[in-house]
């Protein structure tokens, strides 16, 4: 154990009592993580969730709405002053113009307190008056999350692996001989160690848009200010034993230890540990459209990015928790709207599955799990239609060149092994039928006062991940 590591726990404890002091005098804060892989619908989400939040008569499914008691919700300035403020403004101005457009998607760390005025319940209602509870929302990239496996490997075993998948897949030719020519004992040069860099965030690059999500580490492909920096750029290269000071292998080492200390522990000790509930959003259906290879990735990424949940299980997390946990992780399919309501069913059945194969590793330190199929903007409608003697069960909606489809997603099956089983022992394609996915344009949005955008169980998720507190 380091001392930076020591320090790291006692400021945390320190500001854990500081946090509690604070907590039972005046307002309670609640710190709700929304993560997910990039395009997993955390934007979406987010907007919706303020807005729904804003203008609540699409939300009765939470208690505190149904019952009267949510008074008022309003945004406030958030408590961080460095981390950049969630553009709710701007998304919402996207989806409410007059052609209604996508979000711009997470591309780093943002927050954004949403504080709301509740009407005591039980004993004291009436006695007291009412009292504000913030929301603080924290969204994050999920990539991020997958950093965590990198403080457990030395550069060497990381190199290792990577250059073994890197080897095996055609996308990885140009890393595989760029790292070849380099001579890892030969002197380090600045532009080698560019060029590795950047054909290495090319191969990652190509990794993402291919569907897979091993893009780690997760800052090559989402930068942000860091881009450029030293310890962004380097990549893997095969031990050499010779490799003395100064040498091309040595200083790669010297960074990839720097975005572990500089990069990953500091997201980990400032804005993880903090964390009270989890929403961890997961792109199921593009990935089962995108065929079995897609899903399995997705379920290693899944139990990879749940892991960070386990504090237990990682030595430098547990000192970070001290204790203290993630109280609720909910893990939710997004994009539910692209299925017929009659397959909802199948969908969360199949996030349960996935969620339920992290959990069998490792329970999650006592923290409450939940799986549910949602959808954060409907932007779709139902439609049964006869086909070759059969009903159909139909999604409409809009394209994004402005004409109508209807889409019949395939079928999801009633046991989700009949997904989980082929992917994961590497059937290149589905047995017994395809699957389909559009992307629809954004629905336009009702002008109704007291109606926020549509969607399918924002309400219920919200239920489960702060209805207790409210
Ligand atoms: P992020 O990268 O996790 O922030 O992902 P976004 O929130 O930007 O979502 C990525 C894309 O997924 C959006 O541009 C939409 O095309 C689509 N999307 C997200 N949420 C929904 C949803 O609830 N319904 C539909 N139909 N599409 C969605």
């Amino acid at each position: 154990m380091g001392i930076g590591d020591i320090a790291d726990g006692i400021a945390r404890s320190i500001e854990n009592a500081q946090a509690s002091v604070n907590e039972a005098l005046f307002e309670p804060v609640i710190r709700l993580g929304v993560t997910g892989l990039a395009r997993a619908g955390k934007t979406v989400f987010i907007t919706s969730l303020v807005a729904n939040l804003l203008e609540r008569n699409r939300m009765g499914h939470v208690a505190a709405i149904r019952e009267g008691r949510l008074q008022a919700a309003f945004l406030r300035p958030q408590p961080d002053d460095t981390v950049p403020r969630f553009d709710f403004e701007g998304h919402m101005a996207s989806l409410s113009a007059a052609q209604p457009e996508w979000p711009e998607s997470t591309r780093a760390i943002s927050e954004l307190r949403l504080s709301l005025r509740l009407q005591p319940s039980g004993l004291l209602a009436g006695l007291s008056g009412p009292r504000i509870v913030h929301v603080d929302i924290v969204d994050y990239p999920g990539e991020w999350l997958l950093d965590l496996g990198l403080l457990d490997l030395s550069y060497e075993g990381w190199s290792e692996g990577v250059l073994k998948r890197v080897n095996s897949r055609e996308w990885g030719a140009e890393l595989s001989s760029i790292a070849r020519t380099i001579d890892p004992a030969g002197t380090f040069e600045e532009s080698a160690a560019r060029d590795l860099a950047a054909r290495f965030t090319e191969y990652l690059q190509a990794t993402r848009d291919k569907g897979l999500s091993d893009c780690t580490p997760g800052r090559f492909l989402l930068p942000g200010e860091m881009a450029g920096s030293p310890a962004l750029t380097f990549g893997p290269l095969p031990m050499a034993d010779r490799a003395g000071r100064g040498s091309m292998y040595r200083e790669m080492e010297r960074r990839f230890e720097a975005y572990k200390s500089q990069i990953v522990k500091p997201f980990f000790r400032d804005h993880f540990a903090k964390i009270d509930r989890q929403i961890v959003l997961v792109d199921l259906l593009g990935a089962v459209h995108s065929g079995p290879e897609a899903v399995e990735d997705l379920r290693r990424a899944m139990a990879a990015t749940l892991s960070a949940f386990r504090p237990g299980q990682n030595a430098f997390l547990s000192k970070l928790f001290l204790g203290r946990r993630v109280e609720k992780i909910l893990f939710a399919a997004t994009k539910a709207d692209h299925l017929h309501h009659k397959q909802h069913g199948q969908l969360t059945e199949l996030a349960e599955a996935l969620l339920s194969d992290a959990k069998t590793r490792a329970e999650f330190a006592g923290a409450q799990t939940g799986a549910m199929s949602i959808a954060a903007l409907r932007a779709s409608v139902e439609e049964t239609r006869r086909h070759e003697g059969k009903n159909l069960d139909l999604v409409k909606g809009r394209l994004m060149d402005g004409r109508t489809a209807a889409l019949y997603a395939g079928r999801l099956p009633d046991d989700p092994a009949e997904i989980l089983h082929p992917a994961r022992d590497g059937a290149s394609k589905w047995l017994n039928t395809d699957f389909d996915i559009m992307t629809f344009a954004p629905p336009k949005l009702s002008a109704k006062p007291g109606e926020g955008p549509p969607h399918i169980r924002l309400d219920r998720a919200v239920e489960f991940l702060i209805g207790d507190r409210l």
